[in-house]
């Protein structure tokens, strides 16, 4: 059984649309995730921005103007009309549901509700097209076993419980034990042709107080990666708009390669430090149930894209991503040297107010740190300087190399640190991991960083 992934871009039109349906048509037992049409999700957080402000003018317009696109879309993705109908209907409601935020109280759980909108509408419109051109395939609700903890991690025991469960709905209602297993045998067919063949949005999960919640932004590709790790597929498919993990940002930078081949720690590395074709924490549970997972291009879908698998890639310098949106702290006290329990002191305050740390260095008489996170900074502030002197600096962006760096090998370090002569450099993390060199840079330099890493690590 493999699980498949369609980002934005890929459910982005009546004709993407139309598209996947050659893509997932295989003899062969699958789940389809997918995540809401590009566009939608940064709409609904746009409606939901006026309605805390209290625009409720502005944010009827922004509804109405996302209702009319969904209603373009259906004429062109159905012929029939009793599906036309169907779609109708869906998109009506939809966005009556949503309508009605304008007339009530606006907290973050009304919008919560009104970002999984778009995956709901996305997940019920291929499915009526699939229905349309006589493809079974059954809608699995994503509200129904996708959960996370207090930690806002995925409840995984619950998550694998309650998916078999649901799974099991549709293959055997009358069989006890789960026969969920089954479904890695090919033998089981739905109509025209296809293997049995499910679908599930993506993004939108419950939390633990069972209320409707979301993975983060790009969380569809998390929520591939936690129903393969939980069914323990064979494959993890995430298709989407360019031809696999490129050797660096090629927002940023103009020439750029894919990858063929990854490790789980260099994709984490790289998901995690900000390349986008990847949810910073999706590789995660992959790795842990050492599922293999391929980046594949919908725009083109013989190109080799790249495997992400738990074999370790040696001595190479693989790719380059930069994450923006962080600050540095540096935190300075004369009494550090020799004071044991110092560092302690430090991290626990993070810790309280649950605020990862990403980079540390450290000198005799000072450390400095980043997070990404600054919604509890001026309270970490605040009890540091109980007993330390404090300096922020803002915008800054973390540059990560990433490869393996074996101790054994030398040479790395001054190939990266050549490359990047020009640039003004904050932080400099080596050694942390085989697999990451960190660099921090005021983000004014991330660009300029990229490129000159991209001409003196890869020749380009
Ligand atoms: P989807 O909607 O399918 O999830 P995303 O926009 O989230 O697609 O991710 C794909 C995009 O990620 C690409 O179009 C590309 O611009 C961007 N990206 C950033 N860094 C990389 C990288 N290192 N390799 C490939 N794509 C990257
Ligand atoms: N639709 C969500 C977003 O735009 C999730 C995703 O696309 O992965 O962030
Ligand atoms: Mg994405």
């Amino acid at each position: 059984m493999k699980v498949l992934k369609f980002g934005g871009t890929s459910v982005g039109s009546a004709e993407r649309m139309k598209n996947l349906v050659s893509l997932i048509n295989s003899n062969e037992p699958k789940i389809v995730v997918l995540s809401a049409m590009s566009g939608t999700t940064n709409s609904l957080v746009e409606i939901a921005n006026a309605l805390y402000v209290k625009e409720n003018d502005k944010a009827k317009m922004l509804i109405d103007a996302l209702e009319k696109k969904y209603e373009s879309v259906l004429k062109e993705l159905y012929s029939k009309e009793s599906s036309l109908n169907k779609g109708k209907e869906l998109v009506k409601n939809h966005f009556e549901f949503i309508r009605s935020f304008t007339l009530d109280m606006f907290t973050a759980n009304e919008e919560k509700a009104i970002l999984a909108q778009g995956e709901l509408l996305s997940t019920a419109m291929v499915h009526f097209y699939l229905e349309e051109i006589g493809i079974d395939s059954v809608l699995l609700p994503a509200l129904n076993f996708m959960r996370i903890d207090e930690n806002d991690e995925p409840d995984m025991k619950y998550i694998e419980e309650n998916l078999k469960t649901e799974i099991n709905k549709h293959l055997a209602p009358s069989k006890s034990p789960p026969s969920w297993e089954t479904l890695n045998s090919p033998s089981l067919k739905g109509k025209g042709g296809m293997g049995l063949l499910f679908i599930t949005q993506g993004y939108i999960c419950r939390n633990a107080f069972g209320e409707i919640d979301n993975l983060k932004r790009g969380g569809s590709d998390y929520t591939a990666t936690i129903i393969g790790a939980a069914l323990s597929a064979e494959e993890i498919q995430i298709w989407t708009d360019i031809d696999g993990m490129h050797n660096n940002d090629p927002r940023m930078v103009e020439k750029t390669f894919p990858v063929t081949e990854l490790s789980f720690d260099e994709a984490a590395e790289l998901a995690y430090f900000g390349a986008k074709i990847l949810h910073p924490t999706c590789v995660l549970p992959a790795q842990k149930r050492k599922v293999p997972v391929r980046l594949l291009n919908t725009m083109q879908p013989q190109a080799k894209g790249t495997l992400i698998t738990d074999k370790a890639s040696t001595h190479r310098i693989t790719a380059v991503a930069a994450k923006d949106g962080i600050i540095a702290i540096k935190i300075k006290s004369a009494r550090m040297l020799l004071a044991y329990g110092f560092l302690r002191n430090v991290f626990e305050i993070f810790e309280r107010y649950k605020t990862p740390i990403d980079m540390i260095t450290t000198s005799e008489v000072a450390v400095s740190v980043t997070i990404d996170n600054d919604k509890n900074l001026d309270a970490i502030v605040k009890e540091l300087q109980e007993f330390c002197s404090v300096e922020i600096d803002k915008e800054q962006s973390i540059v990560c190399v990433v490869g393996s760096f074996s101790a054994d090998k030398q040479g790395y370090a001054s190939r990266i640190f050549d490359a990047l002569k020009n640039i003004p450099i904050r932080m400099i993390s080596y050694g942390g991991s085989k697999n990451n060199v960190s660099i921090l840079v005021e983000t004014k330099h991330k660009k300029d960083a990229l490129v000159a890493l991209n001409k003196g690590l890869f020749n380009l």
